[in-house]
């Protein structure tokens, strides 16, 4: 992991969705208002229900794959990734990249293949449940970021550009892989020092209970994520990994916000939403 960079304290990451409601061009509004205040933020977005839209319509439907530990992840053989990129990096990141530029904002896409923004290790054996059954999968083409880029992204910043990242990384064999969007976010924001990761999504926060609305967590102690863990379930579970992960790395605070409505990042910053600390 590479160490912390201290110019990324007053950095704040944000991590946009790739469920179905999370709204793009409210967030891209939203970053345009902060960056016209001069605020550094790197925006790295997911893509998960494009991917599958393009896999349907291909004829290569997604299969997932669920750790004995309960973590589901995209099984990513080749054919997968190829479907991977295209989503991510050939659609969603140049029409976010695309949304900013409209609203004034020099936004750079890339994903973190390039420059070796991310390295990652590719998993080549993973354990896994499938229907029930534990097998060992060797034909994946997904991995775990290692290192990170941080001084590219803090000249493009200085440069006056806002990266806009895909999730996807280089392995140490030269392999694209695909890498989780949160975790992806989480591994930068740590990496820059961030001030804050605000992980934006298709629900209100973090809940106790979900779905019941009436348990979402305001204020989480850090020392109670191992805890919230059992709370989430699905993909939520990386989201509070992730936060594990950036809080360890070095980034000040977490929050895990409300992706679907106007302002979703200032209203983050102003108290809504799961602040983890
Ligand atoms: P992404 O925003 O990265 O695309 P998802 O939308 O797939 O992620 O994952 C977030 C979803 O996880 C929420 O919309 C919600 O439906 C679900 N979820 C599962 N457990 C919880 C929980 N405990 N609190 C909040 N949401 C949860």
């Amino acid at each position: 992991m590479s160490s912390i960079n201290p110019v990324g304290s007053n950095l704040i990451v944000v991590k946009a969705g790739g469920a179905e409601g999370v709204n793009f061009a409210a967030i891209c509004e939203d970053i345009a208002h902060l960056t016209s205040l001069k605020q550094p933020m790197i925006l790295v977005h997911g893509g998960s229900s494009e991917a599958n839209r393009l896999g349907e319509a291909l004829g290569y439907p997604p299969r997932f794959i669920t750790s004995p530990s309960g973590y589901t992840s995209r099984y990513t053989d080749k054919r997968t990734l190829e479907i991977f990129i295209m989503a991510v990096k050939g659609k969603i990141n140049p029409l976010l990249v695309a949304e900013l530029q409209k609203r004034g904002v020099n936004a750079l896409g890339m994903s973190g293949i390039d420059g070796r923004i991310l390295m990652a290790r590719r998993k080549k054996a993973i354990r896994s449940v499938v229907n029930g059954k534990r097998k060992v999968i060797r034909d994946d083409y997904s991995g775990k970021i290692e290192s990170v880029n941080y001084a590219l992204l803090k000249s493009l910043i200085s440069q006056g550009y806002l990266p806009v990242l895909a999730p996807l990384a280089i392995g140490f064999e030269g392999e694209a892989l695909n890498v989780d969007a949160d975790r992806a976010a989480a591994m930068v924001a740590g990496a820059m020092g961030a001030d804050a990761l605000v992980l934006l999504t298709s629900a209100p926060g973090l809940m106790s209970a979900y779905p019941d609305e009436s348990t979402l967590i305001d204020l989480l102690p850090r020392e109670d994520l191992d805890k919230a863990k059992t709370y989430a379930q699905g993909r939520m579970k990386k989201k509070v990994l992730g936060a594990q992960e950036a809080l360890q790395a070095g980034t000040s605070r977490v929050i895990i916000a409300d992706g679907r409505v106007q302002n979703p990042i200032q209203r983050a910053l102003a108290g809504e939403g799961t602040h983890i600390s």
